[in-house]
């Protein structure tokens, strides 16, 4: 498929998933015009329109109309941030492929540094916030949270206060199309391929208008298929809080038979610590359950093998445009 892709010679590909965004685009097109510029090389700037209910589409295909480096990939609905990359890596041609973000959060201008870092021979350069705006304490201290677990539960190691702002190689893309899991996460992905990755740090912006498209849903939808695709800790988890259960029942088991055997009680009281035990125990079921039931379902995704969005229209026309 990279054959038919990199037809042209196009040294970079900008993907920029859009939801939402109409407030942003503009200044977006202007500044990553300003450092394509700077770098001086071909390049292709890939929009995808992620449902949006505003007139970003519109605007994406007016600016299409004025300038032949945007592409476009129209959703037929909102499919996710993730699946809005998917779209991207399947359809870019170029060398080399930058995704970031339409809100400004992700400064166009970094984009040379990534592009310049790569040169040093590195398959991924990421941009590392060394600051984060505009975001709330909580969230930054339960997604601080998130990454050191999962680093410590799982065998990738996700860097620190990386999104998915980053630059790759056309070998990275090409291998992520080996990887055609349903449930994307790119940042696991990524990290998990290997090969020589670097970082450049950057301060993360405050959004520069509208809202953030990723709800608290969103986020532990994310983290859970970052979870699910790189560790089954949480179901080892299930196993041993199972023996545990089991071995302090035993025990009071036990106790009970010999408070029995050497008191003439023949009833032991305690009505409260019977109906805590049993809730403790369906608890403890059900969120086994539960965890059991995040990797099924993944299972059950995967196995439906459907499209993984719908292309309502687009002005790519290298042949792959409609490939899924
Ligand atoms: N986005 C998208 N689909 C969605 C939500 C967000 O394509 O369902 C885009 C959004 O337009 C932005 C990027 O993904 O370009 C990051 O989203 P957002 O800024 O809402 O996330 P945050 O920065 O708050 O984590
Ligand atoms: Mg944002």
């Amino acid at each position: 498929m990279q054959n038919k892709h990199t037809q042209k010679n196009c040294k970079l590909s900008i993907i920029i998933p859009v939801y939402n965004e109409e407030a942003n685009l503009l200044l977006l097109y202007d500044q990553l015009v300003a450092v394509i510029k700077r770098l001086d090389i071909s390049t292709e700037m890939l929009f995808i329109n992620d449902g949006s209910r505003d007139a970003s589409l519109e605007k994406i295909v007016q600016l299409s109309k004025q300038d032949e480096r945007i592409k476009y990939i129209n959703f037929s609905r909102n499919f996710g941030h993730q699946i809005a990359l998917t779209a991207g890596f399947d359809h870019v041609i170029g060398e080399r492929i930058v995704v970031i973000d339409a809100d400004m959060q992700d400064p166009p201008s970094l984009i040379y540094d990534l592009y310049k870092k790569m040169d040093e021979g590195f398959e991924v350069v990421y941009a590392k916030r060394k600051k984060r705006l505009g975001e709330s304490r909580f969230r930054l201290w339960i997604t601080g949270l998130f990454y050191r677990m999962l680093a410590k539960i799982s065998t990738i190691q996700i860097p620190l206060d990386t999104g998915d702002y980053r630059i790759v190689s056309r070998k990275i893309v090409d291998l992520l199309h080996q990887m055609p899991e349903q449930s994307k996460y790119y940042r696991g992905q990524i990290a998990w391929l290997g090969f020589r990755q670097t970082y450049v740090e950057f301060e993360r912006q405050e959004r520069n208008a509208g809202e953030s498209g990723y709800s608290y849903i969103n986020l532990i939808k994310l983290a859970l298929n970052g979870i699910t695709g790189f560790t089954d800790f949480p179901l080892r988890i299930v196993s041993i809080s199972g023996f545990f259960v089991s071995g302090v029942a035993f025990i009071v088991l036990f106790y009970a038979l010999i408070t029995r055997l050497i008191s003439d009680k023949i009833i032991i009281e305690g009505w409260a610590s019977t109906i805590v035990s049993v809730l403790f125990i369906g608890g403890i079921q059900l969120i086994g359950i539960g965890i059991i039931g995040e990797y099924i379902s993944r299972i059950n995704q995967n196995t439906r093998t459907r499209p993984l969005y719908i292309i309502e229209d687009s002005n790519i026309n290298h042949g792959a445009a409609i490939r899924k």
